[in-house]
C-alpha cells in the first residue's frame, strides 16, 4: 500500500546539491515549498526547475508551492550582527532608524506602521517568542520597551504581538511582484502568508490569474485574526496551512493542538486540503533521528486527518534533508496502518451540489463497503479525486489524467496518486481495460481484485464525471453501478 499522507519539503541551501535532491525524491517527497522569504528570483526559478527535471527523471510527480513572504514584521540589522538583551533592559524598536543601524539601545524595523499598531501594555514576542518585550511607551516612530525575557537578538528576527492585531496588509508590494514570478515559474500553488480575511485570498487568486498563473491558493493560518474568519478563509482558498510557528506565537502554544484539530476538521468538511506545518521534526535539523515527541506529533497529525505534513528548516538548512523525509515516510505509513485513521465518518445529511460530486462520494461509500482494492478516477481538473479523498478510506485513489497541471496539483491530496493517461487518444470501448492495465503495471491490483472506475460519457470535459463502474480484474466482468 502506498503512503497516503503527503510530504512537503522546503527547499534551501541544504537541498541544492543534485544528489541531495535525488535522495529526497527517492525518499518520497511529494511537494516542495520554495520560500520567497529568502533568496532571489533566479535562485527560486533554478530550484523549481531542478525539482521538475529530477522528478521527471524518476517518474515521480512532485508539486511546487511558492510561499509568499507576506507582511512578516522583522527587526533590521545590528552593526555587530547581534546583541544580548537582559531582563529589565530598556530597548527601542524605532521605525525611523536606518535598517542597518541597530545597536544595544535600538533597532530599525521592516514595518513602518508598527508604532501605530501597538500601545503601552502590549507584549511583543521576538524570534518566535524566544525574547519577550513589554511596551512602556510609544513616542512618534519609537516603540520603547522593557525586556521581560532576554537573550540574544540577531539580524532580521521576526516580531509578533501577543493576541495579534497588527494591521499590515497581507499582500505586500514584494508579494505582488513575487506572484508574477510564481506565475512565470508555473507553480502549482501560491501560499499567502498572514491572511486576515477571504478578501486577501481572493486578491492573491486574482493577481495570480492576471499574471497568467493557474496554481491553487494556500491560506496560511498564522494570525490570531485568521481564526475569527476561519471558515470564510478556508472556503476562499484551495488549501489551508496550519502555520504553527507564527500562529503559536500569537495565540500561545497551549492553544495549538486544539486549533490544529479544528482546522483539519473544517477543511475536510468544506472539501479543502490541509497541510500541517512547522517544527514537526525540528530536532532532525541537527540529529539523524527524531525525538519520540516528534514521532507522535507527525503520527497524530496523520490520525487527525491532515493531507500533508511539512518540513521547513529540517530540509532547507538541515544536516539530513533526505533522512528526515525517510523518517516522516516511515512514521506516516505506520500511523496509517491503524484502523482509526481509515474509518470514514458517515455524512448522511449533506446535499450534493453537482453530479460529479455525488459520483465521487457514492464511489467512496461503495468502495469502503465492498472491499474494493483501488479506485481509478478519470479526471480533467482533479475535482473528482479531491472529493473522493475527503472521505476517509484506506483505498488508493488513482487520478488518471492527460493534464500535467492536474497531476501536479493532486500531489498534495491525501491518498491520491497522479497517473498520466490520455483518454482522448484511447478508443472509448478500451478505456476500462487500459485503465486497469495501468493499475496492474503499478502493482496496485491483480486478478480477482475489485476496482471502481469513474468517468464521464463525454470524456475530456471538465466536470463531466457521471458514472461509476465496478470491475473485477481479469474477468472484466462488469456490474453496472
Ligand atoms: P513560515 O510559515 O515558515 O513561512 O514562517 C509557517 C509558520 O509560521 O508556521
Ligand atoms: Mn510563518
Amino acid at each position: 500500500m502506498p503512503r497516503r499522507t503527503k510530504i512537503v519539503a522546503t527547499l534551501g541551501p541544504a537541498t541544492d546539491e543534485p544528489h541531495v535532491l535525488d535522495d529526497m525524491i527517492k525518499a518520497g517527497m511529494d511537494v516542495v515549498r520554495v520560500n520567497f522569504s529568502h533568496g532571489d528570483p533566479d535562485e527560486h526559478i533554478q530550484r523549481a526547475e531542478n525539482v521538475r527535471n529530477r522528478s521527471r527523471a524518476f517518474g515521480h510527480q512532485v508539486g511546487v508551492i511558492a510561499d509568499l513572504q507576506g507582511p512578516k514584521i522583522r527587526v533590521g540589522c545590528f552593526r555587530g550582527g547581534r546583541i544580548i538583551l537582559n531582563k529589565d533592559d530598556h530597548f527601542i524598536l524605532d521605525a525611523s532608524l536606518d535598517i542597518n543601524a541597530g545597536t544595544q539601545e535600538h533597532v530599525g524595523l521592516t514595518y513602518r506602521g508598527l508604532p501605530d499598531d501597538v500601545n503601552r501594555g502590549d507584549t511583543l514576542l521576538l524570534d518566535d517568542g524566544r525574547l519577550v518585550l513589554w511596551v512602556e511607551d510609544v513616542n512618534g516612530a519609537e516603540v520603547r520597551c522593557r525586556v521581560v525575557v532576554g537573550g540574544e537578538l540577531s539580524n532580521n528576527k521576526g516580531i509578533n504581538r501577543q493576541g495579534g492585531g497588527l494591521s499590515a496588509a497581507a499582500i505586500t508590494d514584494k508579494d505582488r511582484s513575487d506572484i508574477e514570478l510564481a506565475a512565470k515559474m508555473d507553480v502549482d500553488y501560491v501560499a499567502v502568508s498572514f491572511p486576515r480575511s477571504a478578501d486577501d485570498i481572493n486578491l492573491a487568486r486574482e493577481l495570480l490569474h492576471n499574471a497568467g498563473g493557474y496554481g491553487g491558493i494556500v491560506a496560511k493560518i498564522e494570525r490570531a485574526e485568521a481564526l475569527e474568519a476561519l471558515e470564510e478563509i478556508i472556503e476562499a482558498a484551495d488549501v489551508v496551512m496550519i502555520a504553527r510557528g507564527d500562529l503559536g506565537v500569537e495565540i500561545g502554544d497551549a492553544e495549538l493542538p486544539a486549533v490544529q484539530k479544528r482546522i483539519i476538521k473544517i477543511a475536510r468538511s468544506l472539501d479543502r486540503v490541509v497541510i500541517t506545518a512547522t517544527q514537526m521534526m525540528q530536532s532532525m535539523i541537527e540529529s539523524p533521528i527524531p525525538t519520540r515527541a516528534e514521532v507522535f506529533d507527525v503520527a497524530n497529525a496523520v490520525i487527525d486527518g491532515t493531507d500533508a505534513v511539512m518540513l521547513s528548516a529540517e530540509t532547507s538548512t538541515g544536516m539530513y534533508p533526505a533522512r528526515v523525509i525517510e523518517a516522516m515516510d516511515r512514521i506516516c505509513a505506520g500511523a496509517e496502518r491503524q484502523r482509526s485513521t481509515q474509518a470514514s465518518e458517515r455524512r448522511t445529511n449533506i446535499r450534493f451540489r453537482r453530479a460529479d460530486e455525488a459520483i465521487a462520494k457514492a464511489t467512496m461509500y461503495t468502495a469502503n463497503s465492498l472491499g474494493v482494492k483501488a479506485i481509478a478516477a478519470l479526471t480533467e481538473s482533479g475535482a473528482t479525486p479531491l472529493w473522493m479523498s475527503r472521505i476517509r478510506s484506506g483505498i488508493p485513489i488513482y487520478a488518471l489524467t492527460r493534464h500535467v497541471e492536474t497531476r501536479r496539483k493532486v500531489t498534495l491530496y491525501r491518498g491520491v496518486y497522479p497517473v498520466s493517461f490520455d483518454v482522448t487518444s484511447t478508443i472509448h470501448a478500451e478505456v476500462n481495460r487500459e485503465a486497469i492495465d495501468e493499475l496492474m503495471r503499478r502493482g496496485a491490483v491483480r486478478d480477482g481484485d475489485l476496482v471502481i472506475i469513474t468517468k464521464g460519457d463525454l470524456m475530456g470535459v471538465h466536470g463531466g464525471t457521471n458514472a461509476m463502474k465496478i470491475i473485477k480484474v481479469g474477468e472484466h466482468e462488469i456490474v453496472e453501478g
